[in-house]
Parts: structure tokens; C-alpha cells; sequence
């Protein structure tokens, strides 16, 4: 897919206030850090559509970006658990759990996974909310430049074998580095191949 345009649509803390079009939509999701504005601006071979981080606390915000006028690319704030005192209970921020549970428009996510980290615990659980939901997801592992091949070959296999701890099939995934365009058009032909069925 050619990326034509891509354009800032708007940012807001509530489904229920995300564009009333029925455009597809996917969203990329994963902890602060990972790799997530720079994975966006990569796709989209823009500098700074979306704003590279290093500010933690920024304000929490769903990103609507409008692409080629006729998908949005979706970029959610890093997810952390918000604990329920009392009960020392953990949950995902309200806000994304509502946007995943209400966002009719939602096609698919993107989970981002940094490449060089063993699978950690919200990552894993992240996941299984979205398949307890029924919401489709992929993976992205993130920063493969990091990595020497076989390196990133081991750590891919051992994220497969955590997940199928879990799942019978390791969820479709792409290997993408925001510095080399790895992965870019890969990523980009599978969302024009859905958005075309
Ligand atoms: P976000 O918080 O998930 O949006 O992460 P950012 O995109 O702001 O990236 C976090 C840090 O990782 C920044 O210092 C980026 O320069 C660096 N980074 C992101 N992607 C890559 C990549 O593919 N390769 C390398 N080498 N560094 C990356």
C-alpha cells in the first residue's frame, strides 16, 4: 500500500467521542517504550505524526490518524495496570479497556513487543484480555536492529513457546525495526489486504 496521506484527525480520552465514520480502524498498542510512535511514523514515512515519547505521565490519549481517507491508524497510550486499592486488583486503564470493548469499528490490534525482552507478565495478559474479547490481534516485535539474526531468532521462538502455553497457534506476527523500514511493507500489504475484502 502506498501511503498517499496521513493526517492528525483528533485525540480523546473517550469512545464515545472517537470519529462517528465507519472507517476501519487498527490500533497499536503496547507498554511506553516500545517502540510505538516510531513504529508509526516509520509506516507512515512521516517524522513526527506521531510524538515520540521519553515523557512518561504524558496525558493519556487515544490518537485518531486518518490514512489515505479511507482507514484510521489508532495509536493508544502505553498500557499499564490501573490497581483497584482496595482489593489490590489489577485491570487494564479504563479508558483502552472501553475502547476495545465499545470501538465497533475496530478491524484488528497490533501488540508491540520489544524484541530483546523475555515475554513479561502485562504483555501476556494483554493478549489474553483481547482474545477473552474477541478481538483480533497481531504482533509486532519492535527495534529488530537491536538484535543479531539468530539472537532475534531465539527470542521470537521463545515468545512462541510462551504463547502456546496458552494458545494452540502463535498469533501472525511481524519482525519490524523503525530504523531500517523492517517489516514496513509487510505491515502495510496485509492492512490494505483486509481493508480490500
Ligand atoms: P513509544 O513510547 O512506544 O512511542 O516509543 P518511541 O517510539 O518513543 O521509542 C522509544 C525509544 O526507542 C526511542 O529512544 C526510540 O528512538 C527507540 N526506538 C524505537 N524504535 C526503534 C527501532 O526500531 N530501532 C532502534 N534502534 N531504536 C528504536
Amino acid at each position: 500500500m502506498k501511503i498517499k496521506s496521513a493526517e492528525f484527525v483528533m485525540s480523546n480520552s473517550e469512545v464515545a467521542k472517537c470519529p462517528k465514520n465507519n472507517l476501519p480502524e487498527y490500533a497499536f498498542i503496547g507498554r511506553s517504550n516500545v517502540g510505538k510512535s516510531s513504529l508509526i511514523n516509520m509506516l507512515m514515512q512521516r517524522k513526527s505524526l506521531a510524538k515520540t515519547s521519553g515523557r512518561p505521565g504524558k496525558t493519556q490519549l487515544i490518537n485518531h490518524f486518518l490514512i489515505n481517507g479511507n482507514w484510521f491508524l489508532v495509536d493508544l497510550p502505553g498500557y499499564g495496570y490501573a490497581r483497584v486499592s482496595k482489593k489490590a486488583k489489577k485491570t487494564f486503564q479504563k479508558f483502552i479497556t472501553n475502547y476495545f470493548e465499545k470501538r465497533e469499528q475496530l478491524v484488528l490490534a497490533f501488540v508491540l513487543i520489544d524484541c530483546r525482552h523475555e515475554p513479561q507478565p502485562i504483555d501476556l495478559e494483554f493478549m489474553q484480555y483481547l482474545d477473552e474479547q474477541q478481538i483480533p490481534f497481531h504482533i509486532a516485535f519492535t527495534k529488530a536492529d537491536k538484535l543479531k539474526p539468530n539472537a532475534l531468532q531465539r527470542n521470537i521462538e521463545a515468545y512462541e513457546q510462551k504463547l502456546l502455553e496458552t494458545w494452540e497457534e502463535m498469533p501472525l506476527y511481524f519482525v519490524t525495526s523503525s530504523s531500517h523500514d523492517t517489516g514496513r511493507d509487510e505491515m502495510l500489504a496485509y492492512i490494505n489486504t483486509i481493508n480490500e475484502q
